[in-house]
């Protein structure tokens, strides 16, 4: 039995004292004191809060008027202070924003980077492919020729010739998202050649849709 639910059934069941602090209770405490550590970082200061409100009379009344109050009037977003009994101590409703309350940590932002792919095609319509070193990312799969990721990677075709922009694709990996610009260009090279069909089935989805892009405007 977790901590929340041992209390809950001491508060509630057997009229014990006892600190029952669910989500609504995090929130009104959130508010009434204005926390400003963000969740989930905040919980064991709510909890001392919440704390300070257990009482011998009537425990089980107040966990459950309490775990009420949060559900019913401090809503999450938008909070009926007007109905709260709580409201002329409330931290939070004298900033004029108690909505604003729990703060909340912000995930970390994916980072971006960008690349060049290369669409080589040959003669026969055949699409030139590389082998990707086995370390890395997509590692020991096939791929396009590219350049590396990065914030501002360099414009380097595996060959010479006439190369040609033929748009971007987007793409989201787990850690990171990227565009790639793809440039397309006949040409021949010690590449691992193939249809575009068997190319299709064959590469990772980031370089599918660079391929369909050069494909599509060669
Ligand atoms: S006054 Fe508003 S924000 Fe403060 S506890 Fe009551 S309902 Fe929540």
């Amino acid at each position: 039995m977790g901590a929340y639910t041992a209390a809950a059934v001491a508060a509630i069941a057997f009229d014990r004292p006892a600190n029952v602090v669910d989500g609504n209770v995090e929130r009104v405490m959130s508010r009434l004191f204005a926390v400003e550590t963000p969740l989930p970082a905040a919980r064991p200061e709510l909890r001392r809060l919440a704390a300070l409100f257990v009482d011998d009379h009537r425990p089980g009344d107040w966990a459950q008027a309490l775990m009420d109050l949060g559900s019913g009037v401090c809503r999450p977003r938008s909070p009926l202070c007007d109905q709260c009994p709580l409201a002329f101590g409330c931290e939070a409703l004298k900033t004029g924003t108690p909505e604003r309350y729990p703060l909340k940590t912000k995930k970390a932002e994916r980072p971006h980077r960008r690349g060049h792919a290369y669409v080589l095609t040959d003669a026969t319509g055949r699409v030139a492919l590389v082998r990707r070193p086995d370390k890395g990312l997509l590692g020991g799969m096939a791929g396009l020729p590219t350049s590396d990721w990065s914030a501002a990677p360099d414009f380097a075709p595996p060959t010479g010739g006439d190369w040609r922009a033929a748009g971007s694709v987007e793409h989201v990996f787990t850690h990171f998202s990227l565009t790639l610009e793809v440039h397309v260009a006949e040409g021949r090279g010690d590449f691992l050649w193939t249809t575009a069909a068997e190319a299709a089935k064959a590469l990772p989805t980031v370089f599918r849709k660079a391929l369909e892009r050069g494909l599509g405007a060669a």
